[in-house]
C-alpha cells in the first residue's frame, strides 16, 4: 500500500469515527484512534506518522521494539500500546517501551508489571483484558471475575488501571460483546474502554469506545506474521 493510501484511509476513519461518535451523541474527540501496526513495513508506518497519527498499537514487544525504539526520540508526542499477550518475563521491556497496557488480565503480570514500574520509576496506564466471549483460546479475565481483579490491580499492586480491554469472539456479533464491557466497566467506575477494530469500529463507538484499534482498514493487510 502506497503513503497516500494511508493518508486517505486515515482521514476516512477518523471521519467515521466522527460521524460515529455525534450520532451516539459523544464528543470526537472523546475516541482515540490506536492505529495497529504490527507486523507492517516501516514506510507505511511512516505515512501514517506523516499525516499526523501518534498514537500506536503493537502486538509483540520485540516486533515493537523494532519499529518503535528509535521512531520515539523522534516523535515526542508518540504514544504506544500494548494490546497483545504479554509474558511475566517480558513485563520489564513492555514497561520501558509501552504507555500503555491494555491486555493485563492476571495476577502474576500485575506483581511484575507494579515491580518493573517500581524499579524504572514509571508509572503505566493500564486496561484489564476481558474475555467476554469466554473462550479457552483467548486471554483475558473470565467477566465474573473482573471488577474484582480491576480493584485488587489498583488497590493490591498499585497499577493505574485507566479502562478494560476486548476482543470479541471472531464468528459473533459484537454488540453484546461491547455491551458487556461497557456494563462491566461503569461497575468497576473506570472510563475507559477499548473495544472495536477495523470491521466493527463504528459500533463500538456508538456503544461507548473510548479507544478503538484499527489495523488493516488503515495499512492494508497484513503479511505474514514475523513472530513474537
Ligand atoms: C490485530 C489487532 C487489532 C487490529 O485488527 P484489524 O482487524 O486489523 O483492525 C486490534 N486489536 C487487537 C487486540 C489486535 O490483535
Amino acid at each position: 500500500m502506497e503513503a497516500t493510501a494511508v493518508a486517505r484511509n486515515l482521514t476516512d476513519i477518523r471521519g467515521e469515527l466522527a460521524r460515529a461518535a455525534r450520532a451516539a451523541g459523544r464528543q470526537p474527540e472523546a475516541v482515540t484512534l490506536i492505529a495497529v501496526s504490527k507486523t507492517q513495513a516501516q514506510e507505511r508506518i511512516e505515512a501514517a506518522l506523516a499525516s499526523g497519527q501518534r498514537v500506536f498499537g503493537e502486538n509483540y514487544v520485540q516486533e515493537a521494539q523494532r519499529h518503535w525504539a528509535r521512531a520515539r526520540e523522534r516523535w515526542a508526542d508518540l504514544e504506544l500500546h500494548l494490546i497483545g499477550p504479554l509474558q511475566t518475563n517480558k513485563a520489564k521491556d513492555a514497561v520501558a517501551l509501552f504507555d500503555v497496557i491494555q491486555t493485563l488480565d492476571r495476577e502474576k503480570l500485575a506483581a511484575a508489571l507494579a515491580a518493573a514500574e517500581a524499579k524504572q520509576g514509571l508509572r503505566r496506564r493500564h486496561f484489564v483484558q476481558v474475555n467476554t466471549g469466554e473462550e479457552p483460546q483467548k486471554g483475558g479475565i473470565a467477566p465474573t471475575e473482573a471488577l474484582a481483579f480491576a480493584k485488587r490491580c489498583r488497590e493490591v499492586h498499585g497499577l493505574d488501571v485507566v479502562g478494560l480491554m476486548a476482543i470479541p469472539p471472531f464468528d459473533e456479533p459484537p454488540a453484546p460483546h461491547f455491551a458487556l464491557l461497557r456494563r462491566l466497566a461503569e461497575a468497576a467506575g473506570l472510563a475507559g474502554l477499548s473495544m472495536g477494530m477495523s470491521a466493527d469500529y463504528a459500533d463500538a463507538v456508538r456503544l461507548g469506545a473510548t479507544h478503538v484499534r484499527i489495523g488493516t482498514a488503515i495499512f492494508g493487510e497484513r503479511p505474514a506474521k514475523q513472530g513474537a
